[in-house]
């Protein structure tokens, strides 16, 4: 590129950087309100939140960045579209585009709406009286409707908002997806519970000391990979993943004394997400490419070591025998095979956050038809428990007793969200579409598990995705990878053929 180009983009990167420092300070400064902050910290911590966040819109959003992408623009189109410059001009233009086109009195409405809103819905939740949140709720809806409005759409107001997350996808193509997605697993669900005495989990449900827990899960997650030379893992009522850069990419989790899976399972999704942020190109650190390609992707990377990795017959083939030597009381007279099936237990149940493999994406097929349909007005707020509870039913078979189990059991509504809950269930397609390639570069992968190697996988994740960072859409990653576009088809035949045989449906 010419010398000029180059200033222009030393420029802009010293600009995006500043704004990276700005977001990661504070990013460190809610790692600590989650982690260690005394209660008394909440009133100076948020004000120090909004002044980062606030110093980081302005320097992003300023007219010098807009100048400096113009003026790129022209200079790196005939750069390859993966090439790291043009990358990031055309990632940070996306960025920037989305950012001012959302006036600052809707930015502002937005926060206070979702501060405002988050006491009612916590008090309609533990009164289960879904008509103190109402009201909050219709406000919410509007400024979802005043934000689609505002970055603009062609055809439906959910195109503005998913493409807010996970850039490029359409409301379309996910109706197509969760549609197939619903005549696959609706059957399955059922056939499940028909047999659902053929797992039994009980034994999972015992006394499992607290610090045991963490330091057998730490143990097995820095053997599939995660540095902790570059990472640390603590306690929070919340689990999350959190990076400040490529030499620091932190967990939380959180564990119940009496439940084996929620920490278990918890370090290695977390772990999972870490893994992606470790495996990012420093090359693009300090810009806004250096991060995971949306929530959906990201998902998919902590999905596929908690689910298509963690809860796979060779992983336990390995690991059984160290769990057992840790826990010789609980697990007493359990084998590899009983314990297996045990964490893969599967059956409908009321709340997302606890639901299992098969079953997950209902619920988020129902939250995103319910979103839809009040964003476009199909569906009035006041009329959403009876909705819930009729569509509850027919996916997932179970009566919903009441609003708490029911319609007000998420905290995502409480706020302007709409959009956010898709990229749960791309998250699960994802991974398992990339474990069909995984698995066709890596004929013995089952082996390796086995042999407790997981350096392979890590690296062909790494080589393959990891290290883009932003700079692909989902669905460019998808072709780029897999050779096909972001799809259901192979997760559906993933839990076709993994619950088929765990509940014995093919002898039916
Ligand atoms: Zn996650």
């Amino acid at each position: 590129m010419a010398g000029n180009t180059s200033g222009k983009l030393r420029k802009l990167r010293e600009i995006l950087a500043e704004v990276t420092d700005l977001s990661r300070a504070a990013a460190v400064l809610e790692w600590d309100q989650e982690t260690y902050m005394p209660p008394g910290g909440v009133e100076g911590r948020a004000e120090q939140q909004s002044t980062l966040h606030r110093l980081a819109h302005v320097r992003f959003v300023s007219d010098e960045v807009g100048r400096l992408l113009d003026d790129l623009e022209g200079e790196v189109a005939s750069l390859p579209h993966d090439s790291y410059e043009a990358s990031l001009v055309r990632v940070t233009r996306r960025d920037y585009q989305q950012q001012i086109k959302v006036p600052t009195d809707l930015v502002e409405d937005i926060a206070r709406a979702g501060a405002t809103a988050r006491p009612f819905w916590e008090k309609a939740r533990t009164d289960n009286e879904f008509s103190l949140f109402a009201p909050y709720l219709e406000k919410n809806v509007e400024l979802n409707r005043r934000l689609a409005d505002a970055l603009g759409y062609e055809k439906r107001p959910y195109d503005a908002l998913i493409d807010l997350y996970e850039p490029a996808l359409t409301t379309r193509q996910l109706e197509a997806i969760f549609a197939e997605l619903r005549t696959a697993i609706v059957p399955l669900v059922s056939d499940i519970a028909r047999h659902a005495d053929a797992i039994d989990d009980r034994f999972l449900h015992a006394d499992f000391a607290p610090e045991l827990q963490v330091k057998y899960g730490m143990q097995v997650v820095t053997q599939l990979g995660y540095d902790l030379e570059r990472g640390r893992q603590d306690i929070s009522a919340h689990p999350f993943e959190t990076s400040f850069g490529p030499g620091d990419t932190r967990i939380t989790t959180r564990i119940s004394p009496g439940f084996f899976n929620m920490c278990f399972f918890g370090l290695v999704h977390e772990s999972g997400h870490a893994m992606y942020q470790q495996g990012i190109s420093e090359e693009i650190d300090r810009t806004p490419l250096w991060d995971g390609a949306s929530p959906g992707v990201h998902e998919s990377q902590s999905r596929l070591w908690e689910n298509l990795v963690g809860r796979s017959q060779p992983f336990w083939r390995h690991f059984f025998p160290s769990v057992q030597s840790t826990f010789p009381a609980q697990l007493r007279g359990v084998d590899e095979e009983g314990f297996y099936r045990a964490v893969n237990k599967s059956h409908p149940s009321l709340i997302r956050v606890e639901a299992d493999e098969v079953t997950y994406n209902l619920h988020i097929l129902l939250r995103f038809e319910l979103e839809n349909e009040m964003l476009e007005g199909k569906l009035k707020v006041k009329d959403l428990p009876e909705a819930w509870n009729a569509r509850f039913k027919s996916y997932l078979g179970i009566d919903v007793p009441n609003d708490r189990d029911g319609a007000l059991q998420d905290i995502h509504w409480s706020g302007v969200s709409f959009g956010i809950f898709p990229g749960y269930t791309l998250g699960n397609l994802i991974g398992a579409q990339l474990m069909e390639k995984v698995r066709a570069d890596i004929p013995d992968l089952d082996a390796q598990i086995e042999a407790g190697e997981f350096a392979p996988l890590l690296a062909w994740l790494r080589k393959n995705l990891h290290q883009h960072g932003r700079k692909f859409t989902p669905n460019e990653l998808m072709e780029r990878i897999t050779g096909k576009p972001l799809a259901a088809a192979a997760w559906i035949a993933y839990v076709r053929r993994k619950f088929g045989a765990l509940y014995g449906l093919e002898k039916d």
